[in-house]
């Protein structure tokens, strides 16, 4: 059957046919009042969305584009960073630093475990001449389905000083509460294929003021991420170079339905689909690679020990066209990846569990009661 495929990956994310619909218009001019009505709109939603009273800059690029952007906009060369790695993401972070010139220094952490705040903390504090300028942290890591402490991390960065705290929230963004603003994080970063239910093209990034002073004696080199223009722009409900139109009228749609949704009610349908996923998950005799305690609301990694986990994701595609993510790097052929970020309804879950299990048992997983992942969801869904 054509056209019926279930996208449950952790980016691109399903997209409302409300939102695609928004998209199909005849593109208008740029600098029209029209479209600058429409700029004003888009911004004082993602201000919203990101619960900040600072400026949310959106730049023409992916995620990458905008973590760059928030790194390069406010360091100079060979500056001292500190660079929380227990992912890919975390890891293209560190090697961006070291493309920048940047003294980066990595705190690790397995691929599947949490961030330790304490390693950070100590680095921190004998840090007494403040040369560290930065602190760089995956908030959701979602190559392990890890999510860290940001919250903790953050209060240490606070303690020291002098480092900024600049933070990958690609896949937290949307998905769980991230106070920006209450917490004080100066560099904030996210793209639309994730948790904001439009296609890939857009990357947002939002500044604080504190972060807005360093601006100003930053030596690394930029041009078109320079986001002193891009704030200058936004003060006019305008953007320095020519946006995806159609991307833009996709995005003021998806805002709005989520500001009818209401950031509450968005966090806690995330937080239902992951408990639901992750008790399906257990009551199947599947691990899971990240612990409960600091488990991502975006996506659940989940590492079979007794079924081929690419195996897995050719039955799901083939025979129900279910699309799940594959590990990344080391984790490549051990893991699966099952998404559950932005337009997913408790529906897909269910829809994922049950075909899991005709899936499992066709590859000969054994110790399995039929039923048993769909009755785990199932009361996770009733409870909450
Ligand atoms: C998707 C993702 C990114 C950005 O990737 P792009 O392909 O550049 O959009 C960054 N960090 C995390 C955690 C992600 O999931």
């Amino acid at each position: 059957m054509e056209n019926n495929n279930l996208l449950m990956i952790p980016g691109p994310t399903p997209v409302p046919e409300k939102v695609l619909l928004a998209q199909t218009k005849h593109p208008i001019g740029h600098r029209s009042p029209e479209f600058s009505e429409i700029i004003g709109e888009i911004n004082d939603n993602l201000k919203w969305l990101h619960q900040t009273q600072n400026d949310v800059l959106t730049l023409t690029a992916s995620g990458t584009g905008a973590m760059e952007a928030g790194i390069i906009n406010f360091l100079s060369p060979s500056d001292r960073v500190i660079v929380g790695c227990n992912g890919k993401f975390a890891e293209r972070w560190a090697e961006l630093c070291e493309a920048f010139g940047l003294q980066t220094e990595r705190v690790n952490a397995e691929w599947g475990e949490a961030l330790d705040p304490e390693t950070i903390r100590e680095k921190l504090e004998a840090d007494t001449n403040k040369e560290i300028k930065a602190v760089i942290v995956t908030h959701s890591e979602t190559s392990t389905g890890v999510l860290n402490d940001l919250e903790t991390i953050n209060r240490h960065v606070k303690n020291h000083g002098e480092a900024l705290i600049m933070v990958d929230a690609v896949t937290s963004l949307g998905s769980v509460n991230l106070p920006i603003d209450q917490w004080g994080l100066d560099v904030v970063a996210s793209g639309s294929q994730k948790g904001y239910m439009i296609p890939p093209g857009l990357g947002f990034v939002t500044i604080s003021e504190k972060a807005w002073g360093r601006y100003e004696t930053a030596k690394l080199p930029k041009f078109y991420f320079d986001l002193g223009e891009y704030r200058k722009s936004a003060g006019k409900n305008s953007t320095p170079y020519t946006p995806p139109i159609n991307l833009m009228f996709g995005l003021q749609t998806a805002l709005q339905m989520m500001r009818e949704e209401g950031l509450d009610n968005i966090f806690a349908r995330h937080e239902r689909n992951t408990q639901a996923t992750r008790e399906a998950m257990k009551a199947l005799g599947l691990p899971l690679l990240a612990p409960d305690n600091a488990a991502s609301r975006a996506v659940t990694a989940v590492a079979p020990t007794t079924v081929d986990a690419e195996k897995v994701r050719s039955v799901m595609k083939k025979q129900f066209d279910i699309s799940l993510a594959g590990g990344q790097n080391q984790l490549k052929g051990k893991i699966f990846r099952i998404g559950h970020l932005g337009f997913v309804a408790e529906r897909d879950v269910l829809t994922v569990v049950s075909s899991l299990e005709v899936t499992l048992r066709e590859l000969g997983h054994e110790n399995m009661t039929p039923g048993a992942g769909v009755a785990a969801a199932n009361r996770v869904l009733a409870e909450s």
